[in-house]
Order: C-alpha cells, then sequence, then structure tokens
C-alpha cells in the first residue's frame, strides 16, 4: 500500500472523506439494503464512487452493520 502525506490538502477536503484510488474522486454516501449471507439490512449506508461504482465502507459504517447483526439475534 502506498503511503502518501497530504497535511496542506487537508482543508479542502471535508472530514472523513473518501478518495477513490483510481478515479481520484471523492466517495459519494449511498444508502442500499444490504445482503449479508441472506439477511438484508434496511438503509445500510456505504460509499461509492461516482464513476467507477467502486464501492466501501468506512469503519463506522461497518461497526453499524455489525451492530445490526447482533441485534437480529
Ligand atoms: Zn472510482
Amino acid at each position: 500500500m502506498p503511503h502518501s502525506k497530504q497535511t496542506k490538502s487537508k482543508e479542502t477536503l471535508k472530514a472523513g472523506a473518501l478518495l477513490c484510488p483510481v478515479c481520484c474522486v471523492e466517495y459519494i454516501e449511498i444508502e442500499v439494503d444490504f445482503d449479508v449471507d441472506g439477511t438484508i439490512l434496511n438503509n445500510i449506508k456505504l460509499l461509492k464512487c461516482p464513476i467507477c461504482q467502486d464501492e466501501q465502507f468506512t469503519p463506522e459504517q461497518q461497526k453499524e452493520i455489525e451492530k445490526r447483526l447482533l441485534n437480529l439475534g
């Protein structure tokens, strides 16, 4: 994994904004019905690249999914 530090561009980015490494554009946040092993979780937020359609979860979103799965019992 390449390491790049860009301290000066910090203020132009939204907090937590993630860039697609392929397209160099910001991921947009979308809501989907997410299928985990046959269990549908509604309104799960994830990040999607508007250009290449790559999908990413932030650590917060991953935690949210884990929490919801636990709540399903
Ligand atoms: Zn992309």
